[in-house]
């Protein structure tokens, strides 16, 4: 189980690091109850091993939640190239998340195909899958631990460097001089917006080559987000970027926006081809930026 839970998060591999952490009681049986609801997936039997290429492929995609008739996804096709940096965007409900959810294998597709490198995920061993694709959500899991110790469960072997510059590239360089404050109950009061830092702090140190932000920044102030966006793409072509969002900001810098309304692409394309369309995500964009002319912010 501690496996399962770690991997909630793909930071994966880390059970000695956890062990020794021994979760305290609280987060432990928060992370339980979302993974006593979470259905198993099966392990094959001979998986094989995912190589170098880590471009994912969803295939015709469609997906309903255990007891629901309703499509979460319905037939979604879209290919996510190694080093590319992609936004999924729609409103609340669209699937967004649903997505990240089956490229973890918390959940198997009704129908279609999801791949990794060209293999069926189904092949592949669930952990690997989860080692190759880190998601950072709003779900932020911390450990009334010090700070250095919730950063190492992303790699034991990180140094005091590694956690520095991870801290730095999540925007939360005022921990540097803190790795050994207690976060918690009993230690620092942290800020929504401060666990979900660290918590993507955490989630660069695993260095995974997938990297999924899925609202990651939604409880950050607009220049903060921004930066730390600015670091995300910094990443060039290392690391494959997905960010999933409803706020339509910095939308330029991805190669690709995927829109998602009703668990179906209604639309893809480059922010300045989506704006030329006048569609969907042209709508969304012109309502959003005229609110926040409204609000003055
Ligand atoms: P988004 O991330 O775009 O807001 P989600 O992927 O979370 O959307 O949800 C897509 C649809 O699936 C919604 O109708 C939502 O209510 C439903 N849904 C999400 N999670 C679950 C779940 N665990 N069980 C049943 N239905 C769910
Ligand atoms: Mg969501």
């Amino acid at each position: 189980v501690i496996g399962v839970m770690a991997s909630f998060e793909a930071f994966l591999p880390l059970p000695a690091a956890l062990e020794h952490l021994d979760a305290d009681r609280e987060a432990g049986k928060r992370i339980f109850d979302i993974i006593d609801a979470e259905p198993e997936v099966a392990t094959p039997e001979n998986p094989l091993k995912p190589g170098a290429d880590h471009t994912i492929g969803f295939h015709n995609v469609s997906f309903s939640y255990p007891g629901s008739r309703r499509k979460a996804l319905d037939q979604v096709s879209f290919t996510l190239e190694h080093g590319r940096k992609t936004a999924i965007v729609g409103p609340s409900g669209a699937g967004k998340s649903t997505i990240a959810a089956l490229l973890h294998r918390f959940y198997n597709p009704t129908e279609g195909t999801i791949t990794l490198g060209g293999i069926d995920i189904m092949n592949l061993d669930p952990d690997d899958v989860r080692n190759h694709v880190g998601t950072v959500s709003q779900r932020t899991y911390l450990f009334a631990r010090t700070i250095r110790e919730n950063l190492l469960i992303g790699n034991p072997q990180a140094d005091d460097e590694e956690l520095k510059r991870a801290l730095e590239e999540a925007g939360l360089e005022t921990f540097s001089d803190k790795l050994d404050q207690w976060a918690g109950q009993h230690g620092m009061q942290l800020s929504g917006g401060e666990r979900q830092r660290l918590s993507l702090a955490r989630a660069l140190l695993h260095d995974a080559p997938v990297l999924i932000l899925d609202e990651a920044t939604a409880n950050l102030d607009t220049i903060t987000e921004k930066a730390i966006m600015e670091n995300m793409m910094a990443f060039g072509n290392r690391k494959t970027l997905v960010a999933i969002t409803h706020r339509l900001y910095g939308m330029e810098a991805f190669d690709r926006i995927l829109v998602l309304k009703n668990g179906h692409i209604a639309e893809q394309g480059s922010h300045s081809e989506l704006m030329a369309r006048g569609g969907l995500y042209a709508a969304m964009w012109n309502l959003q930026h005229r609110n926040q002319l409204d609000s003055g912010s």
